[in-house]
Order: structure tokens, then sequence, then C-alpha cells
């Protein structure tokens, strides 16, 4: 086992005297489950958790991370559509929607009426030869995935976690990663909506091909999505491997690692001049294995590291590098659903830009920079790659992208998300993800969104008293307060 170095070698205090270092060898897969892969009991204990959760309190709401949070004078909860319809009859005033609350930008909140639409939620019908999926916009995507599985199909692709609602994931264009693969509402063949006026519209990809591309990603602009029908492919298995590369090798390979790999991502290890690759492969062999659950905490180690020798940059990376065991790696073979989502024990604040394909490593190199220039920041940096897709609000739209993640402690300052970030994305013509953190405003996000006009005159037909609008989203589209 390879300890962290003594006081007398570092000429510092580590944390615990013999504490071992999150990145040492055995230790891939506590990195996993810090930053995203679960084991069948962490799922199995979400899964659980978010079954039992009831009807949400007409009381104070605030998303995952904590950062937003309202107070609404009505919730709405109703238990099917024609309930839901009555319900908006009956209200004034602005409305919005809530999925499961993992977006960290103010797309939620509201002092006026929230509606959620938890009790909506489940399958309504699967077509095995059309291949596709009819669900309730409140299903949550491991619920939908674990559906799917037992009728032998499954999504194409899935985010690092899998709690959030379908509505709520493709109202702001969820991703996973994988260079051939788009994000989730690239799949959307129809959806149903009820706009504010109690309609109900139906959008069908042959009859409606100008609604659906806006109502892809909506950012719940539209109305209240009741359903989503999906197309789906057949169940697989998926054969993972995770290993730790020197940053500049990771970088260098990236681009083929991506073309080679269904689904291959890396999280650059700050200060350490590590990178940790995963990448998954489609498995069709019997010995199906999940990896063995650890203890050890990766992101308290890093963030051990940081408080230790957070101000001594050089040595915080001497110390890293010396603790890492380059020849670890880490292997296992299940379902796709079972290994690509996961469970994140540790809240965080998050920002995410989406660049041109061919940007992205040399966008990254920049972020890195710019981190390690803060010695406060000690979380993993995210990279994936994600295919366009032609949805008019989509951050992938017309264009193959690569998609950079960078988190602070949901406890620290985030600030330095927006600010640091924005110039250097903004160079790389980066679009932001619509549920994580960013300041961009109406000017600057209609000259990224070429069918930005063609979106904003949807929405008024859907919405023309604009009760869907709240303060961010006013800002977000360049409407004056009501
Ligand atoms: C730990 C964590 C991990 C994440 N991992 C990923 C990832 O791997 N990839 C990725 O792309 N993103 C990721 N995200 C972001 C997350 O997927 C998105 O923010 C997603 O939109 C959240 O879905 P939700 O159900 O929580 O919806 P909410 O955050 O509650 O709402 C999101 C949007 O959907 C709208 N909405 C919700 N329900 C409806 C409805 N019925 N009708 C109309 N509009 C509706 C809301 O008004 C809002 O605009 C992650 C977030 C967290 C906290």
């Amino acid at each position: 086992m390879i300890r962290l170095p003594t006081a007398s070698t570092t000429h510092a205090h580590p944390p615990s005297a013999g504490r071992r270092l999150v990145l040492q060898g055995g230790a891939s897969l506590a990195l996993l489950q810090a930053l995203g892969a679960a084991t069948l009991t962490h799922l199995a204990a979400a899964t659980d958790a978010e079954a039992d959760t009831p009807p949400p309190a007409p009381s104070r709401w605030q998303n995952w991370s904590g950062l937003q949070q309202a107070t609404p004078a009505r919730w709405l909860t109703p238990a099917d559509e024609d309930a839901l319809r009555e319900a908006l009859a009956r209200t004034q005033g602005e409305l919005r929607p809530v999925g499961s609350g993992h977006s960290f930008t103010a797309l939620v909140p509201t002092s006026a009426t929230l509606v959620s639409l938890d009790r909506l939620a489940g399958v309504v019908d699967i077509d095995p030869v059309a291949r596709t999926v009819t669900a309730w916009a409140g299903t949550r995507i491991q619920a939908l995935a674990r559906a799917l599985d037992a009728q032998g199909l499954a999504l194409r692709n899935q985010p690092d976690v899998d709690v959030q609602t379908l509505a709520g994931a493709i109202a702001t264009g969820t991703h996973g990663t994988g260079a051939t693969l788009p994000a989730l509402h690239d799949d959307v063949v129809a959806m149903r909506i009820v706009t504010p006026d109690g309609r109900v519209r139906m959008l069908r990809a042959e009859h409606e091909p100008d609604e659906l591309a806006a109502a892809r990603v909506s950012l719940g602009a539209l109305g209240l999505v009741t359903q989503v029908t999906l197309r789906v492919v057949p169940a697989f298995n998926l054969h993972r491997t995770v290993w730790l590369e020197p940053l500049e090798a990771m970088l260098a390979q990236a681009p083929a690692l991506a073309a080679r790999h269904r689904h291959f991502e890396f999280y650059v290890l700050p200060f350490t001049g590590y990178a940790a690759g995963i990448r998954h492969d489609v498995y069709t062999g019997q010995d199906l294995a999940l990896p063995q659950p650890a203890d050890e905490d990766v992101l308290g180690d890093l963030k051990a590291l940081r408080d230790w020798l957070g101000r001594f940059p050089a040595l915080r990376q001497w110390v890293a590098q010396r603790a890492i065991d380059p020849a670890m790696r880490e292997e296992a073979r299940h379902r796709s659903f079972r290994l690509l989502s996961s469970v994140r024990a540790t809240r965080f604040n998050e920002t995410e830009w989406h660049v041109p394909r061919a940007q992205g490593i040399a966008c990254l190199r920049e972020v890195v920079r710019r981190i390690e220039q803060r010695n406060e920041a000690f979380f993993p940096i995210e990279f994936r790659y994600v295919r366009g897709d032609g949805a008019w609000l989509s951050p992938f739209h017309g264009r193959d992208s690569c998609s950079i993640a960078i988190h602070a402690a949901a406890d620290e300052p985030w600030q330095y998300l927006l600010s640091d970030f924005l110039p250097l994305m903004q160079r790389h013509q980066g679009r932001p993800h619509w549920g994580k953190l960013h300041s961009l405003r109406a000017r600057e996000l209609a000259a990224l969104y070429p069918r930005w006009a063609d979106f904003q005159a949807v929405r008024q037909r859907f919405d023309p008293q604009q009760r869907m609008l709240n303060a961010h989203l006013r800002q977000l589209f360049g409407v004056a307060a009501a």
C-alpha cells in the first residue's frame, strides 16, 4: 500500500498520519463512486429513496445543491392530466414546472405557482416493434431504465445520475458521453404538452416537426410536458474500464479514444498532473461483474490535499504524484443502465460548457490552467463527448461537441465558476448547459443559437401571456418584467 509521504519527507503535515490517498492502487472505485459510477448497493438505495418520496409539500423548495430556493404561494401536484388542466384553469400568474430539482440555475424558483408532475410517473406504452416508449413526464430516468430493461430494451445513453425526471432532463439538454451519441432529447419522437390555458397539444416528429424541435429543449417555457415518447434500443451490456494516465498523455489520446469507444470520458484531477479515463464498450460475454464497493472517500482526500497544501501548488502536485498508482486499472461488466449512471454523494455547484468538438482539448487546457491558478479548487474537471442534433435550443444544435464541467463544493464559494470561465468559453464559442451555472443573457444567447427567434415565436404562440417565465427566464429570453 502506498501512503502519503510523512511530514519528515514533505515538511508539511498530512491530515492524519498514514491516511491512504484516494488515487493509489485499488482506490479507483472510490474515485468513480465519488464522481459517478454506482455500485449496485448505492443504486438500489437511491432507487428506494426516490420511489418512497411523497409528493412535495406546499412549502419551501430548494434544488439539489441548495443554491436555488423558493417559497411558492401554490404548489400543484396533480394526479393526472385532467387534474392538471383543472388546476391550471383555477390559477393566474406565473407558473413554473419542477422535476427532481437537479438544475443549478434558477429555472424553477417562483413565488407564484410551482407545478410538480411527480405523480404523473410510469410507463404508458412500450412499442417493441417501433422500439419506442411513451412515459409520463414525471418518470425518473432510473425507473424508466428498469422498466425498459424488463422488456429487453434500454435508453441509448444515460447521464451521470439517473434521478432526474424525464421532462426535466429533456428540458435542459441533459446528456451522457459518447462521440456518436446525442443527448437524451434527440431520441424524443413525440411530446404531449398542456399549455397554461389548459389546452393539450400533441407534438409528433412527422406532423409537428417545428414545434417538436422547439419543445425538445424548452427550459420548461412552453407549458407542462405530460408525456414523452422516446426511441429506445435493445438492452445491452457494457464493459467498463477505468484507468489513470498522465494528463498530457490523456489529452493527446482523447480524440482517438473517443472515436474507438462507445462511451469515453475523462476527469482531470487538478494539481496532480493526472487524469482518470473511463470507457464503456458493448459487452456480449456472460461474465457479469459489478465493481466491489470501496470505502475510500476520493473527493475527501483531494479536498484534504487542498486543505493541507493548498498554498503550495508545486508541493501539492509532488505529494499527489507520489501517492498515485499509475498502474491502477478497474473493470466492470453489467447492464448499461447499471454502469452509466450513479449516485453523487457529495453536493456541489457546477458550470458546464459545450464547445465545438475540434476546440475541446484546447479549451480544456485553458480551463485546467485557470483552475490550477485557484489554490482553493480541488474537484476533478469532467470532459465528455456529445453528438450534435437539431433541437432549436439544444446546446449541441448543429455541432458535435465536447463538454467541460467544473465543480465547486456546495458549501464553498462558487462565483468563480461564472467569472473565471465566461470569457474563456466565449472565445471557444461555448454554449452553457441550461441547467448549470452561467451568466449569459438574451443578446449573447441569441448569437449562439441560429433558431433562437424561431423558438421565441413558438413560445409566444404556446404562452402568449408569458406565464411560464420567471425572473431567470425573462433574463435569458430578454423579456421585460411583467
Ligand atoms: C448530481 C448531478 C448530476 C448531473 N449529471 C448530469 C449529466 O451527467 N449530464 C447532464 O447533461 N446534466 C446533468 N445534470 C443536470 C441535470 O440533468 C439537469 O439540470 C436536469 O434538467 C435536471 O432534471 P430535473 O428532473 O431535476 O429537473 P429540474 O431541475 O427540476 O427542472 C429542469 C427544467 O425542466 C423543467 N421541467 C421540469 N418538469 C417539467 C415538465 N413536466 N414540463 C415542462 N418543463 C419541466 C423545469 O421548469 C426546468 O426548466 C446533473 C445534475 C446534478 C445535480
